[in-house]
């Protein structure tokens, strides 16, 4: 078994002062692949003293300087490729395929992608010529939290990490206790590509411990959190005491609506992105809402397209889907799909219990529901497995009530060839993003939600600006440097 039981503080890896072991275990076969250590208040405070030490430096530095350092890391991340994914095949169950190409490849996209935004990003601007004398600076937020969850886990560190490096800001990241083992591989790289010393540190831990004492600190400026609803409110009520500046990256239960006119691979589509990665993504479309003349048709085709998904190992090459991520994802799905069963949804794939032949691991058999109305708990609840739940709907007015109708507001989708009817749409549902026949979002388009999903944007030019600054200077010297 790996021990993997040091952090990483100011530039140098070191034993915990008041570590707690924990296992790691590989949701496939339920064994544990490596120890770490949950950090404690001392290891805490010392983290967060090497990145405030550090952080006059960082800030005023070249940020010439700080783009080198990011393409050293890009240059680095490749060479790691396989040693990353398999990492978090091992430790969140993707299977290596998925590791390979999506969660890994998030990580060369995120960081190449900051790197063409960052000539975007202007330090120090005037105002306009009404005011000669005036210039706008931006400059870092300070000390950063950077705490992220196990499901897309470098998808979220780089979408962190990068933008926070390169704003100028100093940070201590604490990755997702149960997938740690990939912020460890990342952390080698950020040592190997020469980060000055406290600039990054890495600190592993839990909610109520290295967490809650991060977004609580005094020395702490911001916090970067990716994760639950639950786990976001109580971060904010935490650094409320200390007002510093939280952004949020929450939970999701994406609409995805279906017009009779969808082109023919408009559900096979769906249903792939509902259940890949387990179904544990922030942005699954969840929730399919039908136009009520292609109900049954499409009710069918879903049920097809299930009962053909199939589940395996993570190890093992193929396009199946995985296990989910450990014990109590797994007993809080199989609760959620009692509870859809409960309260009279159509369970028409899937259901109770692990898929035949698989005795180990924390399987789910890919799951559909029928006839689920909005107020049902399937329909309000984030699931985070592979269970969709399809709603008819009447009319398009009936469709944008029902999928405006959640506290959550991440992604949601339209599958339409009107494009009058998208582009109406695309104004009226309420959620940070919303994407269209499937086409993806483009290199520097900003990720986050509204409402309960979240206030942050992630990527591009937004991703960086979250950790600027902004200061208003009047009587600039227009003769001096
Ligand atoms: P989680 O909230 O349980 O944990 C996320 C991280 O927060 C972990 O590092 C955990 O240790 C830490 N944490 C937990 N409680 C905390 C507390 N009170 N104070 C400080 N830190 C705390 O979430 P999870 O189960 O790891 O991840 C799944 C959730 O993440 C889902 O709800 C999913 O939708 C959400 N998510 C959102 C996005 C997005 O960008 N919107 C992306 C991925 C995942």
């Amino acid at each position: 078994m790996l021990d993997k039981r040091q952090f990483y503080i100011n530039g140098t890896w070191c034993d915990p002062i008041a570590g707690q072991s924990l296992e790691v275990i590989n949701p496939s076969t339920e064994e544990p692949c490596a120890v770490i250590s949950l950090g404690g208040a001392a290891d805490t405070d010392l983290a967060v003293a090497a990145a405030k030490a550090a952080l006059p430096g960082w800030m005023h530095s070249d940020p010439r300087e700080r783009l080198a350092l990011v393409e050293r890391i890009l240059e680095i991340y490749k060479s790691r490729a396989e040693d990353m994914s398999q990492a978090m095949s091992q430790e969140m169950g993707a299977p290596i395929d998925l590791a390979r190409a999506s969660q890994f490849g998030a990580g060369t996209w995120h960081i190449a992608n900051f790197i063409k935004a960052f000539e975007q990003i202007e330090f120090i601007a005037p105002l306009g010529d009404h005011a000669p004398e005036d210039r706008i600076i931006r400059e870092a937020v300070g000390v950063c939290a950077l705490i992220t969850p196990w499901n897309w886990p470098m998808n979220q560190v780089t979408l962190k990490v990068i933008p926070a490096l390169l704003a100028g800001c100093t940070m201590i990241l604490k990755p997702s206790e149960i997938a740690p083992l990939s912020s460890i591989v990342w952390t080698e790289i950020m040592d190997e590509a020469g980060t000055p010393n406290g600039v990054y540190n890495m600190v592993n831990g839990d909610g109520p411990g290295v967490g809650t004492q991060l977004s609580g600190h005094k020395d702490v400026d911001m916090v970067s959190f990716t994760g639950s609803t639950r786990a976001g409110i109580a971060i904010s009520k935490n650094a409320a005491e200390t007002l510093k500046r939280v952004h949020l990256e929450l939970g999701g239960k994406g609409a995805n609506l279906v017009f009779a006119d969808a082109d023919e691979k408009a559900i096979k589509r769906s249903v792939a992105h509902c259940f890949q990665n387990s179904g544990q993504s922030c942005n699954a479309p969840t929730r399919m809402l039908v136009e009520r003349s292609i109900y049954e048709q499409t009710v069918d085709e879903v049920r097809e397209l299930a009962e053909a998904t199939s589940v395996g190992p993570a190890h093992e090459s193929g396009k199946h889907i995985g296990p989910v991520v450990s014990q109590m994802q797994f007993d809080k799905i199989q609760d959620l799909i009692q509870k859809g069963m409960d309260e009279g949804a159509r369970l028409v794939a899937g259901g109770l219990g692990r898929p035949e032949g698989l005795n180990r691991g924390y399987f789910v058999r890919p799951t559909v529901f029928a006839d689920v109305t909005n107020d049902m708990t399937i329909a309000r609840e984030e699931i985070f497995g592979p269970v969709l739940s399809i709603l008819p709907f009447e009319t398009e007015e009936d469709a944008v009530r029902i999928a405006n109708d959640t506290v959550y507001g991440l992604t949601n989708y339209v599958q339409s060839q009107d494009g009058a009817r998208r582009n109406r749409l695309a104004r009226k549902l309420r959620a940070g993003m919303i994407e269209m026949n499937g086409k993806s979002r483009g290199a520097g388009s900003p990720f986050g939600g509204m409402k309960q999903s979240g206030n942050g944007r992630e990527g591009g030019v937004w991703g960086i600006e979250d950790f600027l600054e902004v200061k208003a200077v009047a009587g600039w010297a227009n003769d001096a440097e």
